[in-house]
């Protein structure tokens, strides 16, 4: 055994030192075995038992395994904890190799370049991504090897690139080895959830060229090239030359989307909610599309909208058209949830991985493109057939599918070995050796009975085991009955085994048909293979049809079942919404008692709006409202709304006040007015800004102070439509001021007490804020709450006119209101003051004023 090690070992030394940053899986028989560091490093993060090789000699060594059926469970594990994978393997059946069998390395595994089927989501796509930082701006490129796309751009800034990282959440992130800083890598990950952030090498010009050959993203000078370049070669030498497909190369526009800021990402829960619920996202309310590529596609829409009015008026048209045809379009819905992965399944088989169960899916999923299109036919208005460009031929690969179909059984096993995979009839060369088998069986059985007749054995038997191939087995009381010619093979607890020449030779004509039928089954499967390869771009093309048609069918049927209108999208800076909804919380929180309202935002005239109500009014759940409907508007779907008109916005912005958003450790103050920053610096005249109680995270005067001049400089400096929410009640005598600013509320009514929230929005600052009622609802002691009252209603009364916004100022610095500086305000004293407060003196004659400050007089004097 010794004797053998050392070249094994020799082999593994040499996968190691041409991948030492990679844990190596190195295949011995039926397992994936780690060794020395790789083994100490596996058992703990994997939990797994820590042996050795060759123990007690002098070159022993650390060794831990798994099994390789299980290993992905375990690759996955070690790829999450940000480690590299080596998976070497046995490059020759051990069976038909004499000495050592020949191990490589084939694959270097990386979170961004591996897509075993079982570690994909299918609604996302699995990007790797490369940055190339520059003076002039970022080089960006997604790759997703699972679909065969490349996609590149060239974004302005660093704050643009995070944005966009926001958007595709990559797996893996490759970056230039420039001036990159640590916090980069950090803010990286924590915008992706976790991706892998790799600084990369240096790429030569060459090299570059040479990775981009045959790939359009401009040339190799630009930073969006220089970015695919890199994204290319890391994939590349994770496949070790191996080729993988490329068949959609796309250099988009950034300009042409619709800028999210990683904050409105964020807070707007369009695919993530804050609390981790997947079903509090817009995605998850309008996604029902049928097929994973259209789910990715909605995916990819949502988070990039569109700012070309042409282009989300086309994809409009497409919606109403299933809209208008609802009865198709449940057709074709039906038709699309029989598509499966097609995009994925072309590129398994593109590489050779596609079993014969991948190819029947395949055939299935062509055989529903076709049905999705011969229903599409059913459509007669000619606005819908344009819409949906029904009047060319759609190459359905029709040939690739009747190849499958004449092909392929039923339901074709995941393995070959498992059983038939090919139909009776489809290649003449492996009917004939099925026959062969199933006759040698045949001839067995027949051999035996042969047998039985001529020893006058009953219970004689022909088998067959793997290890000992074809025999005769004879029980131990007859087995002096075994002719002399016989030759004994075994014996075994109940008998006798023994083989003849006439088994023998008939055993070699079974087996020989059987190892040809499996080789002929193999060489058919990978001309298959072979042909589903070669249609692969034809393939991919049709899919990307499907997808868009899944995703216009899916937003009509959303739009039909929620009740959605189709907004009328325009250049205008103007925002019109007619009792427009939230998507998601009108299907969640406030199902069945959502209350709609109306926004209308007109840039220098009305463009800001004040929004002022007590908590819990809904003052957030308008915000985000009018945001996602702007962006559902702009990716091309109906919104939740009866009317809708909606001048393009070339970002959205938004920031959510500091107490919504406690997580992270840096003082929510200090990410409170970076977020804000960013959005004043941002914004223009075209951008819709929401801002949720800004300036909470400080001390009340700092507080209104901020929110007062990020007020004046949305409505004076930027002048773009915003909406802003605020619990200052003071902020109200901004729009007062302002020609372009107006005060609206969300009302509540008080009764009995008791707060009752009418989460209607109407002109107006909000009267009181309520807080009191709020706590009461909460479940304060009532003592507590009666203590508030009186408290609030001194403090409201002991308002000071400073020219300025007016504050009641609760703490820090500034001098204190007396009532916390000493004495107890008498309820006396409450009680005149808050008369005071509602009367009117125009009202009021004078002898009636004589006579309430007589009362009051009495009462103060008799309180004291
Ligand atoms: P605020 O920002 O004013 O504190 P939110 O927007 O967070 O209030 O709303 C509080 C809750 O009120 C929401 O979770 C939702 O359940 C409910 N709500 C908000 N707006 C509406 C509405 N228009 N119709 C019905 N319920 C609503």
């Amino acid at each position: 055994m010794a004797g053998k090690t050392t070249p094994v070992m020799k082999q593994h030394a040499d996968a190691k030192s041409a991948h030492p940053d990679c844990v190596v899986f190195f295949r011995l028989g039926d397992f994936y075995e780690m060794f020395g560091d790789d083994a100490v490093l596996v058992a703990k993060v994997l939990d797994l038992t820590l042996t050795s090789r060759n123990k007690g000699k002098p070159d022993e060594i650390p060794m831990a395994g798994v099994p390789h059926h299980a290993a992905h469970g375990y690759i996955a594990r070690l790829l999450a904890q940000g480690h590299k994978v080596a998976i070497c393997e046995q490059m020759a059946d051990p069976s038909t190799v004499k000495g050592i069998v020949p191990r490589e390395v084939v694959r270097v595994i990386t979170p961004g370049t591996w897509s075993a089927e079982e570690q994909l989501d299918r609604g996302s796509n699995n990007w790797l991504c490369a940055l190339e930082f520059e003076e002039e701006g970022v080089g960006v490129a997604l790759l997703d090897l699972s679909t065969a796309e490349l996609m590149a751009a060239v974004v302005p800034d660093l704050a643009a690139a995070l944005s966009e990282m926001g958007r595709a959440a990559p797996r893996e992130i490759l970056l230039s080895d420039g001036p990159w800083s640590a916090g980069v890598a950090e803010a990286l990950q924590e915008i992706t959830h976790g991706a892998t952030v790799r600084g990369d090498r240096c790429i030569s010009k060459a090299e570059a060229r040479q990775a981009l050959a045959g790939v359009e993203v401009g040339g190799v000078e630009s930073l969006a090239a220089r970015a695919a370049a890199r994204a290319l070669l890391f994939a590349r030498e994770c496949f070790r030359g191996r080729p993988f497909p490329v068949f959609r190369v796309a250099v988009w526009n950034p300009s042409g989307v619709l800028g999210l800021d990683r904050a409105a990402q964020r807070h707007l829960e369009l695919t993530e909610s804050t609390v981790g619920d997947k079903k509090a996202t817009l995605l998850f309310v309008i996604d029902k599309t049928g097929s994973p590529g259209g789910a990715r596609l909605l995916r990819r829409r949502l988070l990039a909208p569109l700012t070309d009015v042409a282009q989300i008026r086309r994809r409009l048209d497409q919606v109403e058209a299933f809209v208008q045809n609802p009865t198709i379009r449940q057709d074709v819905q039906k038709a699309l949830g029989r598509i499966g992965d097609l995009e994925r399944l072309v590129v398994r088989g593109t590489l050779g991985e596609a079993s014969p169960k991948d190819l029947g899916n395949v055939r299935r999923g062509l055989m529903a493109a076709s049905e999705v299109f011969e229903t599409l036919s059913g459509i007669s208005d000619p606005e819908s057939r344009e819409a949906l460009r029904l009047g060319g031929d759609v190459d359905l690969v029709d040939d690739l599918r009747q190849l499958l179909s004449q092909a392929l059984v039923e339901r074709p096993p995941a393995q070959v070995k498992e059983g038939a995979v090919f139909c009776q009839g489809f290649d003449a060369e492996l009917d004939e050796l099925s026959e062969l088998r199933l006759s040698g069986s045949e001839r067995m059985t027949a051999l035996e009975q042969k047998l039985r007749e001529e020893t006058q054995i009953s219970n004689l038997r022909v088998k067959f085991t793997r290890v000992f191939g074809w025999y005769v087995e004879v029980s131990r009381t007859h087995a002096k009955k075994a002719p002399a010619e016989w030759r004994r093979k075994q014996t075994v607890a109940n008998g006798e085994r023994f083989t003849l020449e006439r088994l023998e030779s008939l055993a070699e004509e079974v087996d020989s048909a059987d190892v040809r039928f499996r080789a002929r089954e193999l060489e058919l499967l990978s001309q298959l293979s072979a042909q589903l390869a070669e249609a692969a771009q034809r393939i991919h093309q049709l899919t990307a049809k499907i997808s868009a048609i899944d995703v216009a069918a899916a937003l009509a049927e959303t739009a039909s079942e929620f009740d959605y209108c189709r907004p009328d999208v325009d250049e205008s800076d103007e925002l019109e919404i007619i009792e427009g909804r939230h998507p998601v919380v009108e299907q969640l929180a406030a199902q069945g008692r959502f209350v709609p309202n109306d926004v209308t935002l007109r840039v220098r005239k009305e463009h800001l709006w004040l929004l002022s109500g007590p908590n819990m009014a809904g003052k957030s759940t308008f915000l985000r409202q009018v945001a996602l409907t702007i962006i559902l508007a702009q990716m091309g779907s109906y919104v939740p709304a009866k009317k809708a008109r909606i001048g393009v916005a070339d970002r959205v912005l938004s920031r959510v006040g500091a107490s919504d958003n406690l997580a992270g450790g840096e003082s929510t103050f200090m990410v409170e007015m970076r977020e804000t920053a960013s959005i004043l610096r941002c914004a223009t005249s075209r951008s819709f800004v929401i801002l949720d109680e800004i300036g909470r995270g400080t001390s009340t005067f700092d507080g209104l102070a901020i929110a007062w001049a990020v007020a004046e400089h949305l409505d004076e400096v930027v002048s773009c439509r915003a909406l802003f929410a605020t619990h200052y009640h003071e902020l109200t005598e901004f729009a007062d001021k302002s020609s372009t600013a107006a005060n609206y509320c969300v009302t509540a009514r008080e009764h009995a007490g008791e707060v009752v929230f009418l989460h209607r929005v109407v002109k107006g600052a909000a009267s009181r804020s309520y807080g009191v009622a709020v706590a009461q609802l909460a479940g304060l002691p009532e003592s507590v709450l009666a203590r508030a009252r009186a408290l609030l209603s001194s403090l409201e009364s002991g308002r000071e006119d400073q020219g300025g916004p007016h504050v009641v100022h609760l703490g820090g610095e500034a001098p204190q209101l007396p009532l916390f500086s000493g004495a107890k305000v008498s309820s006396a004293e409450v009680e005149i003051l808050s008369t005071l407060r509602e009367l009117d003196p125009d009202r009021l004659t004078g002898i009636e004023a004589l006579q309430l400050l007589h009362q009051w007089s009495r009462r103060f004097k008799g309180s004291a």
